[in-house]
């Protein structure tokens, strides 16, 4: 855990919220539960946390925040992680469409929508991916014609998490298929309760059904609800994923924590130098990557954040890999068991280790954040298709 230098008042708030977390610790993590019991704890922790306005302190006191920094919100996710916090239930509505809206969207979608993100009252979704558009996102077919007093959208997204308990989803659609194709896309925020949408689960390896198929048959979204104006999506989308590479990413250590210190646990008594060191190396790589993100947390205070979360991303997601994997490498031949009474703790840790397989792909895969880190980063030149 990282501990930064801080003013009096951020220290203030530090000890006021590890002593509310005394009286009010979070749920269990030690166990493992199914997704949609996960979906039912972690709302309602989400919900207590907000009714104190413990979570995104950052964002302005009239929609629900304290007003404060980036690092005040660091510093209250390093506590949630310290009492062993479940990830919160509303993660892409409190790192990506909520910051988007802030930045984004008119004073009436801000007052509409960035309450219930906050008190997890409407639980938000992505609907980005398509089945022939993922990496290459520009290139989507989801169509949106105009109607009167809205848009009309037909086509289909895939890979959408938890869009079966979610209330509404923010859509990446095209409005415009006479431009270059990342100029006709616009931005728009559809209920999940509007006709013609219909989610079908898909089951992961990891046995959960935590993404979905998305299909799209003229459903509505009203003017109102298209965030910006008709072909700025491309520019908001790339908002989104720069706020989800900083900021999801940042909300995601807690999961490594998380991982680390079940292994720490395990290692008690355990005395040998090559097992102690690989969890040392581990513990300290995953400190540092947190420490960078954190610098890229305060970097972005004042600016909208740029491609440097695509080093948080990738450095997160493929340390929270070899994490999960040491844990499994731990247990021996007990690691191979997926679940039941002869397995530790239920395969909790081979529940996470399946669950990581999938963070180097979500949110970009790693090959497109090296191309980011390589060219928007480092300045290399753009390597030119098919060479
Ligand atoms: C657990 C999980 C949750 C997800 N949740 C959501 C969600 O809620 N909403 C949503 O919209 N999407 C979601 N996604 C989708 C995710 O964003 C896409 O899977 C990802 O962007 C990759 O797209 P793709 O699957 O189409 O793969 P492709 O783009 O087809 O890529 C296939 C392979 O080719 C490589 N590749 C492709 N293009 C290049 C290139 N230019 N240079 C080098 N290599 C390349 C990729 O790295 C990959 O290895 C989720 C994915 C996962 C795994």
């Amino acid at each position: 855990m990282i501990s930064l230098p801080l003013d009096e008042a951020t220290e203030r708030l530090r000890s006021d919220f590890l002593s509310w977390l005394k009286d009010n610790p979070p749920p269990s993590t030690e166990k493992r539960i199914e997704l949609s019991e996960f979906v039912d704890v972690s709302t309602a922790w989400q919900r207590k946390l907000a009714s104190e306005h413990w979570i995104a302190v950052h964002w302005p006191e009239e929609y629900g925040g304290r007003g404060l920094s980036f690092v005040a919100e660091a510093v209250l996710q390093e506590c949630l992680a310290r009492a062993r916090s479940p990830q919160l239930i509303n993660l892409f509505g409190l790192t990506m469409v909520g910051p988007v809206l802030i930045e984004h969207g008119s004073d009436e979608q801000k007052k509409r929508f960035l309450k219930p993100i906050l008190e997890a009252e409407e639980i938000w979704c992505q609907g980005f991916s398509e089945p022939g558009a993922g990496s290459d996102l520009a290139s989507l077919k989801t169509v949106a014609d105009k109607v009167d007093g809205g848009w009309n959208i037909n086509g289909q997204k895939i890979w959408t998490s938890f869009a079966q308990y979610a209330q509404w989803c923010f859509l990446l659609v095209r409005t415009d298929s006479s431009v270059p194709q990342h100029k006709g896309l616009s931005y728009v925020l559809v209920p999940m309760s509007s006709d013609g949408i219909d989610a079908r689960p898909l089951t992961q390896i990891s046995g959960d059904q935590e993404f979905n198929e998305l299909f799209l048959e003229d459903v509505f979204a009203a003017d109102e609800h298209l965030v910006g104006s008709p072909g700025d999506g491309w520019k908001i989308a790339i908002s989104t994923l720069m706020y989800e590479r900083v900021i999801l990413t940042f909300a995601r250590h807690l999961q490594s924590e998380e991982a680390l210190e079940e292994i720490r646990q395990q290692l008690k008594g355990v005395d040998n130098p090559h097992v102690l060191a690989k969890f040392g190396s581990l513990a300290a790589r995953n400190m540092a990557l947190r420490s960078l993100a954190l610098s890229h947390l305060v970097q972005y205070q004042d600016s909208s954040p740029g491609p440097e979360g695509s080093l948080d991303k990738l450095a997160w997601s493929e340390t929270f890999q070899d994490i999960c994997s040491f844990a499994l490498e731990l247990q021996g031949f007990q690691g191979l068991l997926l679940g039941g009474e002869a397995s530790h703790k239920d395969g909790l840790a081979q529940h996470r280790y399946l669950y990581s397989r999938g963070r180097t792909i979500a949110a970009g895969t790693s090959e497109i954040q090296r191309s980011i880190i390589a060219e928007r980063v480092l300045g290399l030149p753009r390597l030119k298709r098919g060479a």
